[in-house]
């Protein structure tokens, strides 16, 4: 669980970051109330620390000394201060803080934050700097590496095709346009043949001596453009701008996949990524199965405790299917009728699917102190030679014979 050090004096606004930190899900906070404070709670706790929100003015650290203190433990520092000074900032920047944030009001908290789970998901997010000059590039790697980015780092257009081909992962490319080889311009025209802006963000340098460059980069595909010369905040700012977009773009995207009730995946997108995998396990000779679920008697539970009782029966069953078969292809396809697909063979997953029918049938759910014990029934189709839409009728024909033959069992 990503925990972050607040370094803060004052109890009320170490109470409120703590707060707003631990309304990020998954994230929790530690207080220090001094420097000295600071030093023994890092350690004195086991998991390294994600970030740190940090106070410049501290009873026995009045000027800031702390910053390279929680530094020195690789802890990446986040100044929030009440102060605002050139010298001090640029102290700070310096040392390399991540920003340097002014508690003027509640926004203050809200941007630090998102900046401190910005920190969190850059590192395990890869940057790639593409720039012919080695002082050019290390510049920007360093300013990328304080924000806890994974940094690659190529020198032309060329290798740079190469480097994304290789490592996938890639999110975000910086890219100079004058360079040997393969200049800016190509190598972005290059990348958007493969990859569009929202799964590949690219920000293009341009001198500032030279307005039209950066109509340019937007022209040949570019999401975003930075003049040089630059400083370290602009690049943030810039930086977190683009990989916020794609992060937003990747959530709409997979609320749009999904069912809104159970979070499970919906038809539509089952039918696509089915598809591919089907196709996947011909190709390689792979197995293959599908089965569809449905609740047995669940318009029973619908009358007799209400519909949020059904609502909340479909969610606990979401919820153990999801666990049962973390590794398959879960879909709500209609009301209470469920599909997985599964790249195992038939026995394999018909042994699985039983123990989940005994698992539900066997733990009850509490609604409004009432149990609600949910049984299904399935049918399970295998054989990679057949189409989807033959092994999904195939499924559903098995599902029919189990409702008749006295439901709550599985038939292949
Ligand atoms: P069987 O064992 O034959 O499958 O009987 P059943 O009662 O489960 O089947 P039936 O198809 O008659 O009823 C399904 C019910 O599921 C009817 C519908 O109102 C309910 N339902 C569908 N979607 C939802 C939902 O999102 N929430 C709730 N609470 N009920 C739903
Ligand atoms: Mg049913
Ligand atoms: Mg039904």
């Amino acid at each position: 669980m990503p925990n972050v050090l607040i370094v803060e004096d004052n109890r009320s606004l170490a109470s409120m970051a703590r707060a707003i930190i631990e309304d990020i899900p998954g994230f929790q906070a530690c207080v220090a109330a001094s420097g000295a404070e600071a030093k023994q709670l890092i350690r004195d706790t086991k998991t390294p620390f994600t970030a740190a929100l940090v106070d410049l003015n501290l009873p026995d650290a009045p000027n800031g000394e702390v910053v390279p203190v929680v530094q020195s433990f690789d802890i990446p520092v986040v100044v929030l201060t009440g102060f605002f000074g050139d010298e001090l900032r640029n102290r700070m920047i310096e040392l390399g803080v991540v920003d340097y944030v002014l508690k003027k009001n509640i926004s203050a908290y809200d941007y630090a934050s998102r900046l401190v789970e910005r920190i969190h998901r850059n590192r395990s997010t890869q940057v790639l700097v593409v720039d012919d000059s080695p002082s050019a590039a290390a510049m920007l790697k360093r300013y990328l590496e304080i924000q806890c980015l994974n940094v690659l780092v190529c020198h032309n257009g060329q290798e740079a095709l190469d480097c994304i081909r290789e490592q996938p992962n890639i999110r975000l490319v910086l890219t100079d346009y004058n360079m040997p080889v393969l200049d800016g311009f190509d190598f972005i025209q290059q990348v958007r043949a493969k990859y569009a802006k929202d799964q590949l963000a690219i920000i293009g340098l341009s001198s500032s001596n030279d307005a039209r460059l950066s109509a340019r980069f937007l022209k040949s595909g570019a999401n975003d453009f930075i003049s040089k010369p630059f400083g370290y905040e602009e690049l943030l700012c810039r930086v977190n701008q683009n990989l916020e977009y794609m992060d937003r773009i990747d959530e709409i995207r997979d609320a749009a996949n999904r069912d809104y009730l159970t979070k499970l995946y919906n038809r539509r997108y089952f039918f696509s990524e089915a598809q591919l995998r089907h196709q996947q396990a011909q190709f390689q000779e792979l197995p293959l199965s599908v089965a569809m679920l449905d609740i047995d008697h669940f318009k029973h539970i619908n009358d007799s405790l209400g519909h949020d009782a059904g609502d909340t029966a479909l969610k606990h069953l979401a919820a153990l299917l999801q666990s049962a078969f973390p590794d398959d292809l879960i879909a709500r396809f209609g009301g209470e009728e469920f599909c997985i697909l599964s790249e195992q063979n038939a026995e394999h997953t018909f042994d699985r699917l039983d123990d989940f029918r005994r698992k539900l049938a066997n733990n009850p759910v509490k609604e409004n102190g009432y149990d609600i014990t949910l049984s299904v029934s399935g049918g399970l189709s295998n054989g990679q030679d057949d189409s989807l839409d033959t092994l999904i009728k195939m499924a559903d024909s098995k599902l029919y014979q189990a409702k008749e033959s006295g439901r709550n069992r599985i038939v292949v």
